[in-house]
């Protein structure tokens, strides 16, 4: 599929829901850069912790979001919780790769922690509810900062809830169901671990279930410029890619200890 389909949403790291169990060293990536781009975290299972050499760092828990700009670079790490490590237990998260425009590619880097209490809510009719992390529904808006039109919210319907809501047609839309069972305009169902990609050509949303389900929506405006992915960084050309080597190499992107 071609790279900007999602865009402004370049990756998903999606991993379904784990059993870890007990450990005395806690698990993880260890420190590693990034430039050009935005990393978001949101756990639905477990806790992980965030240190990166801007000097920002913070743990989140179920419900919560990180919402990490490497813009012009940074060296991070990011390691479960240590009190989640030691007792383990489920873990279930999604971290995504979110472009910046070429304006913003090098912009200072930046952390927002979102707690779930954060976030904008929605009240459902049979308990379920919608957390909006950015963008806006009906008036009722999201925390985080974006540098370009993003909407994401996170969402748990009762069984018989339904909730509708309307995106821009031009935006890309996709919805990841992590738990239960969706029904996507009353006729698709769609079950845990599965993504739906939303053809460009409509606006209105319709999202039921019979038994209950949680899920993710993930909407923006395309962000339609040249893009050269390569490992740790997303930029608009080669000759860029080649710069943050260069970079790196020299120590632009400060100095994180493992
Ligand atoms: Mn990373």
């Amino acid at each position: 599929m071609h790279m900007l389909r999602m865009s402004p949403f370049f990756l998903m790291d999606y991993g379904a829901k784990v059993e870890f169990p007990p450990s005395v060293e806690p698990r993880g990536v260890g420190v590693h850069p990034h430039r050009g781009f935005e990393t978001v975290t949101i756990a639905f299972q477990g806790s992980v912790a965030h240190h990166d050499s801007a000097g920002n760092s913070g743990v989140i828990g179920e419900g919560d979001v990180q919402w990490m700009t490497a813009g012009s670079g940074v060296l991070h790490k990011e390691y479960h919780d240590k009190e989640y490590s030691k007792k383990g237990g489920p873990f279930q998260m999604v971290q995504l790769w979110v472009n910046l425009p070429a304006k913003d590619k090098m912009t200072s880097p930046k952390y927002q922690g979102i707690k779930q209490e954060q976030m904008g809510h929605i009240d459902l009719e049979k308990g379920g509810r919608i957390d909006v992390i950015a963008g806006e529904i009906n008036g009722v808006k999201g925390p985080a900062f974006t540098f370009t039109p993003i909407e994401m919210y996170k969402g748990e319907l009762m069984a018989g809830d339904q909730f509708h809501f309307h995106l821009s047609a031009n935006y890309n839309t996709g919805i990841l169901v992590v738990e239960g069972e969706l029904n996507v305009h009353g006729e698709e169902r769609v079950s845990a671990d599965h993504f739906v990609l939303f053809l460009n050509d409509g606006e209105e949303i319709a999202l039921s279930s019979d038994s209950g389900a949680k899920f993710l929506v993930l909407s923006g405006e395309p962000i339609i410029e040249n893009l050269v992915p390569y490992g740790p960084f997303l930029m608009n050309t080669k000759e860029e890619i080649m710069q943050a080597y260069a970079d790196l190499n020299v120590g632009k992107f400060g100095v994180l200890e493992d």
